[in-house]
């Protein structure tokens, strides 16, 4: 073979996907794209901030020289002394900049924290349903992913996440709110959480993946890891809450009392550049620094978030009403792959749980306008008549 075994057998792996991926594009093909309902892709679809636009004509205006080279490989000082006041007031845990490496987004820095952390077959517990690409971050720098259940409303299974610990165990992965359910694990979760990392090894990295902290409903808050456990890290990113996956831009903020905070500092500023990414973006850090306190309007996806839940209810489909990001974890009535094609019928797209390792379900997303869902809703209906 010309190509690597591993990555003919990711290629393999994620086949479904782009199997997935190809369906829908010959469907558009067939019916045109107008006609498809397409829930399944977490591709922000709102307008950025108005304030996004303004910054990037006033950086382009303002810097005529200089602003396109290298730079120290953990980002601007400046725009890293921004993002150390904004996790700050976030977390309400003060931190400052020499915690903050700027990154091409969650991917780059998750990434970037597993290249520095792991040995060959150090494990990483990850919780079921999760975003299926960490399975592919932690095998780039030879970790395994071990896989845990979550509890019947998706919140974390104390019990389980205790029994998959083992003297391999390097780190565990949270998510919240959490791609595909949408669930929000709560303070005493995390305390739960890291009360019990404590008893068994505080050695252990608590990484807490957020790019949807602030896209949450019902006045819901994210509690932060960084006061309940010191060997831990946050990573996220910009994509989602600016509505700017394509620029790249997201970043890591690790607890000051990490063990051995100097070295893994030094370790993460390396990895990111030998990785290939050298620094992230330099414009869109400059413009980041300044939109710290913006986001896109959460209350659009609340919205959506409301008209879906209704009308799946009133359809008869059964789900926990999601707390945050923009999916819902459905309940699937038969087989979900099999539930997806019947629904690819109606020319609606979802992705089976199955690719989430959340077999039985299908994820929903709503990054597509309140028309698409208010049209799309009665055949959802109709697709489930059948089954009950
Ligand atoms: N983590 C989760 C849970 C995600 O859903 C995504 C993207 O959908 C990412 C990480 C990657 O984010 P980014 O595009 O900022 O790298």
């Amino acid at each position: 073979m010309s190509i690597s075994d591993s990555i003919i057998q990711s290629i393999e792996k994620s086949s479904w996907i782009r199997k997935m991926f190809e369906e829908g594009t010959k469907l558009k093909e067939k019916v045109g794209a107008e006609n498809v309902f397409d829930f399944s892709l977490g591709n922000p679809d709102l307008k950025p901030p108005s304030k996004f636009f303004s910054e990037l004509e006033n950086i382009a205006k303002e810097h005529k020289d200089g602003v396109h080279g290298y730079m120290p490989n953990d980002g601007f000082p400046f725009v890293k002394e921004q993002t150390a006041k904004k996790v700050s007031k976030d977390h309400n845990f003060k931190i400052n900049e020499n915690s903050i490496i700027m990154t091409c987004g969650a991917a780059g820095g998750l990434n970037t924290i597993f290249k520095t952390i792991l040995n060959p077959n150090d494990e990483v517990i990850v919780i079921k349903p999760y975003f299926v690409e960490y399975g592919f971050y932690i095998s780039n720098h030879n970790g395994k992913i071990v896989l845990v259940n979550s509890a019947s409303d998706f919140s974390l299974n104390i019990k389980e996440i205790e029994n998959a610990i083992t003297d391999k165990t390097k780190a565990i992965l949270i998510n919240s709110p959490n791609n595909p359910t949408g669930k929000i694990y709560s303070e005493n979760q995390i305390i739960e959480l890291t009360t019990l990392l404590k008893k068994k090894n505080s050695e252990i990295f608590l990484i807490s993946d957020e790019p949807y902290r602030e896209i949450v409903y019902d006045n819901n808050e994210v509690p932060s890891i960084l006061k309940h456990y010191d060997n831990s890290l946050i990573v996220t990113s910009y994509s989602k809450t600016l509505s700017i996956p394509g620029e790249r831009i997201g970043y890591i903020a690790v607890n000051p009392k990490a063990n051995d905070f100097s070295l893994l500092m030094s370790g993460l500023k390396l990895s990111n550049r030998i990785l290939g990414f050298v620094n992230a973006p330099a414009l869109m850090q400059r413009i980041v620094a300044k939109l710290i306190n913006e986001t896109v309007e959460i209350d659009i996806y609340r919205k959506r978030r409301d008209i879906l839940v209704n009308g799946l209810k009133k359809a008869g489909y059964e789900f926990t009403i999601p707390e945050g990001a923009f999916y819902i974890f459905v309940k699937s009535p038969i087989d979900d792959i099999e539930f997806v094609n019947e629904l690819k019928s109606y020319n609606i797209l979802v992705v089976p749980g199955t690719g989430f390792g959340g077999k039985g379900y299908f994820r929903i997303s709503y990054c597509v306008s309140d028309k698409t869902i208010l049209t799309a809703l009665p055949f959802f209906e109709q697709a489930l008549k059948k089954y009950k």
